[in-house]
């Protein structure tokens, strides 16, 4: 079931996203090399919480038999596509992160990704952030009320594809209110004209996952992990949106992130 929110639900949904937001700043001015993703989350979870929300991402069940998400952040280094654990692995020169966060603030969530360089990267992998985030607006583009789910999908999958990247399969985007997981799915790859009606009031998460390689995908042994099976790199953002009559409201930001970082807005 797709649950519509009202203006006042929207405005709640904005308040834990743009808490979000702010976290994904805090979290940039500390990657460097030589810096752990565990330190990445001490300090996430300890802003989250200063902020009074919850960090939704601690303690989220996983897969039957995997351990409950140890992090408020996931944070995937290089290959690692989503879902990397807060691990004590010393980042380095030339590797990317993504780091993606969940907030629950006023009974509302949030969800939001963002990848960052660490130092120095190379000009191929810069090339394949600067298409991923630019292809999650191609989607949000597309976000209006009366299209469906696959002109979004279509219209990420079309941008990456078309410069050489390929689209994971196994992972998608999704309807988020109360709670971070609601319906629909979202997928980064499809046709337009297809999939569930879009509708003035959904609130959904849009986040393309693309490799620099293949689109396959491996899941590691510790549940969560998700890591491309060509070893080559991958990228993830994301942001949370409302469905609007005209353009989509983006009620996430990398305001906060790319004030840091210094990259490029993508202006739609
Ligand atoms: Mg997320
Ligand atoms: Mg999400």
């Amino acid at each position: 079931m797709i649950f519509l929110k009202t203006d006042e639900e929207i405005e709640l949904m904005r308040e834990a996203n743009r808490l979000v937001g702010m976290t994904l700043g805090e979290i940039a001015k500390h990657i460097k090399p030589g810096v752990t993703p565990a330190f990445l989350n001490k300090i996430a979870e300890q802003f989250i919480r200063d902020h009074g929300a919850i960090p939704s991402f601690l303690g989220y069940k996983g897969a039957p038999g995997s351990i409950d998400f140890p992090g408020a952040i996931c944070a995937s280094v290089n290959d690692q596509v989503v879902h990397g654990l807060p691990t004590e692995y010393e980042l380095k020169d030339g590797d990317i992160i993504s780091i993606d966060c969940g907030t629950e603030l006023n009974g509302f969530c949030g969800d939001s990704a963002y990848t960052f360089c660490v130092g120095e990267v190379s000009e191929e992998v810069k090339q394949l952030l600067r298409t991923t985030k630019e292809s999650l607006y191609k989607g949000i583009e597309k976000a209006v009320a009366g299209n469906r789910v696959g002109d979004i999908s279509e219209a990420v999958q079309t941008y990456c594809e078309k410069r050489g990247y390929s689209v994971v399969r196994e992972l998608v985007g999704h309807g988020i209110g109360r709670k971070m997981h609601e319906a629909p799915e979202v997928p980064n790859y499809g046709r337009h004209g297809v999939g569930p009606l879009l509708k003035k009031g959904m609130c959904i998460a849009i986040e393309p996952m693309i490799n620099m390689g293949s689109k396959n995908v491996v899941f590691e042994r510790d549940g969560w992990t998700v890591r491309t099976k060509d070893f080559k790199p991958s990228a993830h953002f994301e942001h949370t949106i409302a469905i609007r009559d005209g353009k989509a409201d983006i009620l996430s930001t990398f305001e906060f992130a790319e004030a840091v970082t210094g990259d490029k807005p993508v202006i739609i």
